[in-house]
């Protein structure tokens, strides 16, 4: 790999996925969290996904991040109210 094309190749580019061997796409999306009985959501997290089979892959700083994010002390950028339903 050339290294002055780091920054514009995706970190994603050329993995492939664990379970069935599809092509892994880096895309943005929401994850829900379960934080001290709440939800919470957190967008724009940058994931691999699966062409395939529609599996989500993090890279571990990116983990860590939201790890932080929900349980430390930053606060909230704004908050959702998420409808829950009993079956
Ligand atoms: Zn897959």
């Amino acid at each position: 790999m050339n290294p002055n094309n780091m920054e514009t190749t995706s970190f994603w580019q050329g993995e492939t996925c664990e379970y069935c061997g599809g092509q892994i796409i880096e895309k943005r999306v929401t994850l829900h969290r379960k934080v001290k009985g709440e939800y919470v959501l957190i967008e724009n997290v940058p994931a691999g996904v699966c062409a395939e089979c529609g599996t989500r892959y993090f890279a571990a700083n990116v983990l860590k991040t939201i790890e932080e994010s929900v349980r430390g002390r930053k606060q909230a950028d704004r908050k959702v109210v998420v409808p829950v339903y009993a079956f």
